[in-house]
């Protein structure tokens, strides 16, 4: 699938050209930060080690979930699913700050 995601932070942003299908960005593995942030190698190394700080008691191999805070997908060759679909639990005001204008579903 085709899509673009977001680095709300930085303002990045990445086209992609994955070979998952839109149901593992929307509600797989590709639904939160751990695995978007994969397109954003430096805020990656950061976020890592921001993670490594706060949670010591982590093994080398652990992580913890970054949750749904950050990387948005803002376009998306998709049938199946809206933009606010895509990022169904990101939190409504970034949603509406970044997709408002760019997505012309209305909002859930
Ligand atoms: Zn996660």
């Amino acid at each position: 699938m085709i899509l673009t995601l977001l680095d709300t932070q930085t303002g990045e942003t990445v086209d992609v050209d994955s070979p998952y299908d839109a149901y593992w960005w929307a509600e797989g593995n590709g639904s939160c930060d751990c695995n978007r942030i994969d397109e954003f190698p430096a805020a990656e190394d950061e976020l890592e080690a921001a993670q490594r700080q706060a949670h010591p008691e982590l093994q080398e191999w652990q992580g913890l979930c970054y949750g749904c805070t950050r990387l948005l997908i803002i376009a998306a060759e998709s049938d199946e699913y809206t933009l606010d679909e895509f990022n169904e639990d990101y939190p409504q005001a970034l949603k509406a700050q970044w997709l408002r204008e760019i997505d012309g579903d209305s909002p859930a």
